[in-house]
């Protein structure tokens, strides 16, 4: 298998071809990054989205939690991460209680 290169200046990235939308990550992850949106090609009608990558830690809760190798973190000494935030926090409440989307009526807290 071809090593994964990593996208300059991005702290996370996925390979939607093995995503099997199963929302691991984005219950994993602690600043509401990732979401699901619909997607009615993907076989659950959903796939993954970065939705705020600027709120992107480097945790790597994401990578460590997907089952099937599809998602990545860029690595500490390439990339300056965000620290967690409220508003990071309170998004990722909102992501976890309507069903791993983002409200559509969602307003960022500041
Ligand atoms: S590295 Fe952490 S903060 Fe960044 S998307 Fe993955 S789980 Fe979220
Ligand atoms: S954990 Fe992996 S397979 Fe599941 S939604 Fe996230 S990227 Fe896709």
């Amino acid at each position: 298998m071809a090593a994964m290169i990593a996208p300059e200046n991005t702290p996370v990235w996925v390979n939607t071809s093995r995503c099997k939308a199963c929302d691991i990550c984005v219950d994993a992850c602690p600043a509401g990054v990732l979401s699901m949106k619909p997607e009615p090609s993907s076989t659950l009608g959903a796939m993954i989205s970065i939705i705020a990558p600027e709120s992107c830690i480097g945790c790597n809760e994401c990578e460590l939690t997907c089952p099937d190798f599809a998602i990545y973190v860029a690595e500490k000494k390439e990339f300056k991460f965000a620290k967690l935030t409220d508003s990071a926090k309170a998004r990722q409440e909102a992501i976890v209680k309507n069903g791993y989307r983002l409200p559509e009526d969602y307003k960022e807290a500041n």
